[in-house]
């Protein structure tokens, strides 16, 4: 599918708030329907899954009490049971830069976190059941 840049925003996220949470509230203030995100900065709590693709089943795969350094955190924007929903996938960095990532879910909390959303034009990508995978997706 093809689409044009329309805008771009750039900022930062709310001491303490929850990272999915905070992007998401940025994406439906902006009213952002379709883009890209990308957030950089640092997290008081971690929590990621993991898709189990035998089970078919998302689970919990870490959850940490450690600072840790947002290595990167990539995601998109589109539209899910006709609200906006945030996907995204996050690495972080512990003290010793040693890493964990995955799918980043509802518990990760924001100590410092700069943003950068990509909005686009173009048609709306809508997620819906798909039977091979078990998971939400986009119909092309
Ligand atoms: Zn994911």
């Amino acid at each position: 599918m093809k689409a044009k840049h329309k805008n771009t925003f750039i900022g930062r996220l709310p001491h303490n708030e929850d990272l999915l949470g905070a992007l998401t509230d940025v994406c439906k203030k902006k009213n952002i329907q379709l883009g890209t995100i990308s957030v950089i900065g640092a997290v008081s709590n971690v929590v990621l899954g993991y898709y189990d693709q035998d089970k078919r089943t998302y689970g919990e795969s870490v959850r940490l009490t450690e600072k840790m350094e947002i290595v990167s955190c990539s995601g998109n924007i589109s539209l899910k049971d006709d609200e906006i929903f945030v996907h995204a996938h996050v690495s972080v960095a512990d003290s010793r830069g040693i890493c964990y990532g995955g799918h980043l879910m509802n518990g990760t909390i924001v100590f410092a976190a700069e943003y950068h959303i990509t909005e686009l034009d173009g048609k709306l990508l809508i997620r819906k059941p798909d039977n091979q995978t078990g998971l939400n997706l986009w119909s092309e």
